[in-house]
């Protein structure tokens, strides 16, 4: 008899574990199941950017040949897809960008090393917001990816390809990255988990950079458990990435146990203000008391320099974009304009060809705020409210366990409806923002529905943390089944 009784698709990594383990399936058959799975319900979404079916099914075999002869890494035979920003060796790597368009690395990202040394099968790279700049996965060379709950809707960004494949059932997992909000963002505009880590907890070894000082992949899953299980394979010391920390990963796992009795959760009352959605404020407001339910004392904090984190991200993240970005100048690799007059001319327009127009933007934004006369004005000042910042959360965290709010202010908005206004699109992270800046792990966890379109819950740690962090989330999923819930058309 099956373990379980769900199609393979909408079983989750860990459920598809004890499947493999127990032979109701081969990791063949189950890679098989998803490639033609996206093959056949990609089109509408336009979430996987690159299918990797040969390499998958190879590596899914060499995961049944280890399994049968006992040596299966924690992860053997289980599918997972990247976001196309992580560098894959021999197949091609485009961050979203024409830049990248034809660029093959010749070497794996560590995430993706690690991962696949677990013996997780690579299905493919997913969609994202050029450069991973955006809330909406509408900057995109390869153009917008659709949520699955409403195609006309934003699947959020920048991380939408892997979250609109985690709700399409694509892959149980995805991989992330989150700068400012582009894994929990998204996870909360597709019903699904997203999870980014502390600062330094996941190497950035072979992950395109965007702001380094912010830059941090996650995970992007249905439940809590996979997420843990994931996180737990990619994490730890890289001496490859110079702000890697080397501490011993803790066993994530096993953490989720931990019940919710006496956990402190913090609320900050400027969360709920207005600006919040009515209809995502309930549900997050009714997340909130599941989670005193069982156990957890809910207690109000107070973030009182958290309005100034949009616009202190808006300043650091485009300084480090501008600089990050200059290495693309035609000569070393990525695209090259044709035909150049002379040396400049190249450099002139492979960019402004190359780039789209808020990769632009940001470059633009990040050189005046370090050009000499601006410095101190912008770029000095924004790091000081940054240390403001994260002084708020040190301060909160000598009281609580973990702050809990809103992720996103409204559920998954159209298409198209807030690209005329960059700042209005801007705003969307207002809450995600501050763990960045801070460093921070956080969270987001499907609490309900607002006009049958999903709603996240999120959840903020002190550094390295994670583990119980990750713990509340999996306690509330115990308790709910938002994270179950599949869009009609992709049951
Ligand atoms: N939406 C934010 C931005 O556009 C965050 C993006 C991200 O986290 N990569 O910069």
């Amino acid at each position: 008899m099956s373990i379980s009784d769900k199609p393979i698709y909408d079983q989750t990594m860990a459920e598809l574990s004890k499947g493999l383990a127990a032979g109701d399936f081969s990791s063949v058959e189950l890679t098989m199941a998803l490639l033609d799975r996206i093959e056949e319900k990609d089109g509408a979404l336009n979430a996987v950017l690159t299918v990797t079916r040969d390499e998958a099914l190879a590596a899914a075999a060499a995961a049944d040949a280890a399994r049968a002869s006992g040596d299966a890494g924690p992860l053997a035979g289980l599918p997972i897809l990247h976001k196309d920003i992580f560098c894959t060796r021999g197949v091609r790597t485009s961050c979203g960008s024409k830049m990248l368009d034809n660029f093959i690395p010749p070497y794996d990202a560590t995430v993706v090393e690690r991962l696949a040394a677990a013996g997780a099968v690579m299905l493919g790279k997913t969609n994202m917001d050029e450069f991973a700049m955006g809330s909406s996965n509408e900057t995109s060379f390869y153009g917008d990816v659709m949520n699955p709950w409403d195609l006309e809707r934003s699947p959020g960004g920048s991380s939408g390809g892997s979250s609109a494949s985690v709700a399409a059932r694509f892959a149980p997992v995805a991989t992330g990255t989150d700068t400012g909000g582009s894994i929990r963002q998204p996870a909360a505009l597709t019903g699904t988990v997203g999870i980014k880590p502390t600062y330094g907890r996941v190497s950035r070894y072979g992950m395109i950079a965007f702001a380094s000082s912010l830059d941090q992949a996650g995970v992007i899953a249905r439940s809590v458990e996979d997420a843990a299980l994931v996180l737990g394979a990619m994490a730890g010391f890289d001496e490859r990435d110079s702000t890697s920390i080397d501490q011993p990963v803790p066993d994530y796992v096993a953490e989720l146990d931990t019940p919710l009795d006496g956990v402190r959760v913090g609320i900050v009352r400027q969360h709920f203000d207005a600006g919040l959605d009515a209809g995502t404020g309930d549900q997050v407001r009714a997340a909130l008391k599941t989670l005193e339910d069982r156990g957890a004392t809910l207690v109000d904090v107070d973030l009182p320099n958290l309005d100034q984190s949009v616009p202190t991200y808006y300043v650091v993240a485009p300084a480090e974009c501008s600089s990050n970005l200059s290495r693309f100048d035609g000569i070393r690799f990525g695209y090259r304009a044709e035909n150049p007059e002379d040396l400049l001319d190249l450099y002139c327009r492979t960019r402004g060809e190359g780039f789209g127009a808020e990769v632009k933007r940001r470059i633009l934004t990040g050189t005046y705020v370090l050009s000499a006369g601006y410095y101190d004005a912008y770029y000095l000042k924004a790091q000081q409210v940054r240390q403001l910042i994260a002084d708020d959360f040190r301060k909160v965290f000598a009281d609580v366990d973990v702050i809990a709010g809103p992720t996103a202010p409204t559920p998954a908005f159209k298409l198209g409806e807030k690209t005329d206004d960059p700042v209005t699109m801007y705003l969307n992270d207002i809450y995600t923002i501050g763990a960045n800046l801070a460093g921070l792990p956080a969270m987001s966890v499907p609490c309900g529905f607002a006009e049958d379109l999903p709603v996240g819950l999120h959840l903020v740690a002190p550094h390295f943390a994670e583990g119980a962090l990750m713990a509340v989330g999996h306690q509330y999923q115990l308790e709910t089944d938002w994270h179950t819930r599949c869009s009609e058309d992709y049951r």
